[in-house]
Parts: C-alpha cells; structure tokens; sequence
C-alpha cells in the first residue's frame, strides 16, 4: 500500500474525567500540524493509576458529545469495552487491527509523556504510533529519553484546565461553562456528576 492510501490517524487517549477543551485543543493542533484525516478518541477502561473514576459509559458519551461537532473526530470503545485496566499498548494493538491502513499519530501531554517510560511493554510502542507530546501548563515538555524518530514535539494553546480541577469546581458549586464544551456541562448537570467526594 503507498503512503497515499494509507490514513493518518490521530489517537488522544484519556480519562476524560470529563473531556474538557485542553483535549480538544491538543486533537485539533496536532491535526492541523500532522496532516491527520482523523482523531479517534479512546476513553480508558479502568485507569490502573487512578483509584476511582467516573463510570465509563459516562466518560464515553460525554467525548461523544464534546466531538460530535467536528467531522474529523471519532470516538473508539476499545479500551472500556476490554475488561481490566488499559494499557496503551492495548489500545495501539486493537486499533492497528481494526485500520490496517492506517498510521497512528499517539497524542499523550507534557505530563503523561513524561510516564511513557513507566508503560508496560514500552519498548514496542514506537512500532505502533508515531508520538506527539503537546505542550501543557505546569509541565515541562520534553521528549528526552524517547527514541527520536518515534517521537515529536508540539507547542500548542495553552489551557489551564484539567479534569480534577473541573471536577473540584463542580463539587465546589463553581462553573465549569467555557472550560468544557457546552453539551457536557448539561450533561453533568442532568446526571449529578462530580457532587460528592468520589
Ligand atoms: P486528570 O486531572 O483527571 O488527570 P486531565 O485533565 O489530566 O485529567 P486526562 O484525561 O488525564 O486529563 O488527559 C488525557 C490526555 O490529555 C493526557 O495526555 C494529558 O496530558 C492531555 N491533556 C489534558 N489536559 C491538557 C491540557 N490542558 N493541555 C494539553 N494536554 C492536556
Ligand atoms: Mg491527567
């Protein structure tokens, strides 16, 4: 197959604890810069870092409603319809089954690449998915350790805003209007997200 039949997939793997716009703006920077035909969202099973998280059918339709809008963005069930904790080398694996065709462009931030390290099976991440590390607030982006060809760099918007703070300001009374898209700050609303300590 050439290069020209073959897709470019970008991946943003999350909690999306909930989606939020840092996300959005990562998927959309790194597809405007990697000439991506695609962003598939991949909301994690059951993270094997974070103790306790939202139910996953939750997270799932709040990226379905945060991308329904953009034509080029996707969302995949691999990671919570497969039982256990997710591992990145999983999703990688699953998704290259199902596209064949496609180049995977893996979108992690300043913070979670830092971690890539620490993933299990490491060492053959880089044959799956060409790295894209996103510049975040309060973390230093580097790539360093990383192989060089199996990984880029690329300073984005920067957006304050992470999941744990938008689930603080919930529980706290605070909006969260304009830092998550609009569909699911309703969303929270109509299913009492985030009201008590989880
Ligand atoms: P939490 O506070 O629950 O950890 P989070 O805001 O970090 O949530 P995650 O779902 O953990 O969101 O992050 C998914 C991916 O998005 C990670 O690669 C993370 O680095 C990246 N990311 C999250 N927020 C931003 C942001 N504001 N700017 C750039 N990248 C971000
Ligand atoms: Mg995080």
């Amino acid at each position: 197959m050439t290069a020209a039949q073959r897709t470019r997939v970008g991946v943003m793997g999350g909690t999306f604890d909930p989606i939020h716009h840092g996300h959005l703006v990562a998927a959309s920077e790194v597809a405007a810069s990697f000439d991506l035909d695609e962003v598939v969202f991949v909301p994690t099973g059951e993270p094997w870092q974070k103790k306790s998280v939202t139910a996953s059918e939750h997270r799932y339709l709040m990226t379905v409603i945060a991308t329904a809008s953009n034509p080029s963005f996707t969302v995949s069930r691999v990671d919570i319809d497969r039982d256990g904790p997710t591992y990145t080398i999983d999703t990688l694996r699953d998704l290259k089954t199902e596209r064949p065709d496609a180049d995977f462009f893996f979108i992690s931030g300043a913070d979670a690449v830092a971690q890539i390290l620490s993933w299990r099976d490491h060492d053959e991440l880089w044959d799956l998915a060409h790295f894209v590390a996103v510049s975040r607030p309060g973390h230093v982006l580097s790539t360093a350790g990383l192989p060089t060809s199996g990984a880029s760099q690329l300073e984005i918007p920067a957006l304050s805003i992470s999941s744990t703070a938008c689930r603080q300001r919930v529980r706290s009374g605070k909006p969260v209007w304009y830092l998550v898209p609009d569909g699911v700050v309703q969303y929270i609303a109509k299913h009492h997200l985030y009201r008590s300590k989880a």
